[in-house]
């Protein structure tokens, strides 16, 4: 059992902190490596910590990891202690910490993150697990690199927060009352900072996965794209998005391949309200045209919203937009209240018997169940059904909207005391 994206991924979080892949659970990793070493995590600050650890690789290696890639660089990461313990853990054929998430996918009987990469890469680059030193290090830099440009958006979606859009920052009361961090000025590592994208060295680099924010919201992005899609690397180079779908998807016409997932989770009325900055129709025109080098796919994230209108949104793009596929990739667990365990069970038979009943294309019917599962696992609304109804009303409040006409068929209040 492994996983190939250690040996060929390099990606970052929305604040520039190195990790394996999008799914990272980078924290826990590293409260494994300090713990496993007999250190407290997380460590005391940096004048309270004992001179042993300081001096060790292990604290170097923590430092400058902490340091994000302003300080650091992707070269002296990738060989990091974070980096080479994940890929020794998957060599003693054992989960890494960092990968709970997959792992967790996999025992419900779901797809998993790494089986859909390995899927794509195992084949083609797993002679580079052969070149792994003992210590976990490798002799070669990443072929793909996977970074979040931060968290500038023109959406607010209500299963985000400031943490991952710019635009949350509009909705101040919201913040204080669900205690999301405030994030201030997060972005400058790479909104601002050319340092980021000017050492980037598009000789070596064979694939890029962008994801904000938006990435398409973010000027520095849009320039390294112009240079990179001029100069004469841009025939070999595959670039990837997860984007909102909203704005133009300019100079990239001499990239072999572009992949654009575009996110999606309810459409029309329910949609807007969902994704808040989206327009349905003006989203629709927008879509309607790519050129030849682009692969196009919806990625719906299940939620308990989402998975209420799935069978309506599935319905309504697959005859709109019958080449483009729908992919089913992720599901929310933070926050809580927006978990699609968060449901009156009422609601969530009902859910069962609709997707039952519906005729879902063949790769649908295959990762369905998971979700299904899933939604099945854990009774949240007990603990979580009034949360989600107050946070909807604050929802409302802060953006002069109104969910019971977004969503009307959902008649949540009937299932609160
Ligand atoms: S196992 Fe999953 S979380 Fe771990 S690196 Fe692979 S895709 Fe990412």
């Amino acid at each position: 059992m492994k996983c190939i994206l250690p040996w060929i991924n390099f990606g970052t979080s929305t604040y520039g902190r190195p990790r394996v892949c999008g799914y990272s659970d980078h924290d826990a990793q590293w409260e494994v490596l300090f713990t496993d070493r007999g250190y407290p995590y997380p460590p005391p600050p940096a004048e309270q910590t004992p001179e042993h650890i300081l001096k060790s690789d292990f604290a170097q290696d923590w430092k400058s990891w902490l340091n994000k890639l302003e300080n650091s660089n992707i070269n002296s990461q990738w060989n990091g202690v974070y980096f080479r313990e994940i890929r020794k853990s998957f060599l003693r054929d054992e989960w890494p910490e960092n990968c709970k998430r997959c792992k967790h996918v996999e025992s419900l009987g779901g797809t998993s993150k790494r089986m859909d990469e390995n899927h794509m890469w195992y084949e083609k680059y797993k002679h580079l697990i052969d070149l792994t030193n003992d210590d976990g290090s490798l002799p070669y830099q990443p072929q793909h690199l996977d970074v979040r440009t931060g968290t500038i958006c023109n959406f607010k979606c209500i299963h985000c927060s400031p943490a991952s859009s710019s635009r949350w920052n509009e909705d101040e009361s919201l913040i204080i009352k669900y205690g999301y961090e405030v994030v201030e000025n997060n972005d400058q590592w790479i909104v601002q900072d050319s340092k980021f994208w000017d050492n980037l060295d598009i000789s070596q680099i064979k694939r890029y996965n962008f994801l904000g924010g938006e990435s398409f919201y973010n000027k520095r992005h849009n320039e390294f794209i112009k240079r990179l899609n001029e100069s004469p690397y841009a025939k070999d180079v595959e670039i990837a998005y997860v984007s909102n779908g909203s704005l133009k998807f300019e100079n990239m016409e001499n990239f072999k391949k572009v992949r654009l997932r575009l996110s999606v989770d309810g459409a029309e009325k329910a949609g807007e309200y969902f994704r808040f900055g989206l327009k349905w129709n003006d989203w629709c025109n927008n879509i309607k045209k790519f050129p030849s080098n682009f692969d196009v796919s919806f990625q719906w994230t299940c939620s308990n919203i989402s998975m209420f209108y799935l069978v309506d949104t599935y319905d309504i793009l697959r005859e709109e937009f019958p080449n483009i596929r729908f992919l089913f990739n992720n599901h929310v667990t933070e926050p809580y209240h927006m978990s699609v365990q968060n449901l009156p069970n009422e609601l969530k038979d009902k859910i069962k018997h609709e997707i039952d009943a519906y005729m879902f294309e063949k790769e649908a019917r295959e990762v369905l169940p998971f979700y299904i599962n899933h939604m099945f696992e854990k009774d949240g609304w007990n603990s979580h059904g009034k949360i989600l109804l107050n946070y909807l009303n604050d929802l409302d409040q802060a953006r002069n909207i109104d969910w019971r006409a977004s969503f009307s068929e959902m008649n949540l209040e009937k299932y609160v005391e």
